[in-house]
Parts: structure tokens; sequence; C-alpha cells
């Protein structure tokens, strides 16, 4: 069962309201969340069995991934510190 976490940054108030995470009924494959400084969004995609992934909006490469319990991340538009919390329900 995969996951919902929110983020939301009190500075500029960049929301990303929800964000799956984790895994579903796919066993090899699971959503994992990103920063992306390319195009500084905060968001989540499939990483490959490689262990590769892309951002989603913009597919750059060079992103960082955030571990599942991430509570605290730099804002990628600001530059100061927002939250990332975990949400209500599950996918699969
Ligand atoms: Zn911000
Ligand atoms: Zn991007």
């Amino acid at each position: 069962m995969g996951g919902y976490v929110e983020f939301y940054c009190p500075f500029c108030r960049y929301h990303e309201p929800e964000l799956a995470i984790g895994h579903g009924s796919q066993a090899r494959q699971y959503l994992a969340l990103f920063k992306c400084d390319h195009c500084k969004t905060i968001g989540s995609a499939w990483v490959s069995e490689e262990g590769r992934i892309r951002c989603g909006n913009c597919y750059d490469t060079e992103i960082t991934l955030l571990p599942d319990e991430t509570q605290l991340c730099v804002c990628p538009r600001c530059g100061e510190q927002g939250s990332l919390s975990k949400k209500q329900g599950e996918w699969s």
C-alpha cells in the first residue's frame, strides 16, 4: 500500500497537496519523493528497478531523492524550510 504526503512552505506558500509515495500493486517499482532544482518542484515519481528516477515535470535526472520519512525539506522555490506531512488515505 502506498500513502500520501503533502508539502507546504509557509514562507512562499508553495503547496503540493497530494503526493503519492510508496509501493502499490507493483512489487518492483515504487513512488518516491524528489526535489527538483531545475523546475523548482517537489514531487513524486516512479523509481525504476535500476534505481533511476526522473522529475515528473521536466524529466531531469539530476534530482534529489527524499526518504519517505523526511519531515523538513528546503523549499525549491524560496530556499526556506518547508514541511512534509503524511496525509490520510492509501492507494494501491
Ligand atoms: Zn518556499
Ligand atoms: Zn524538474
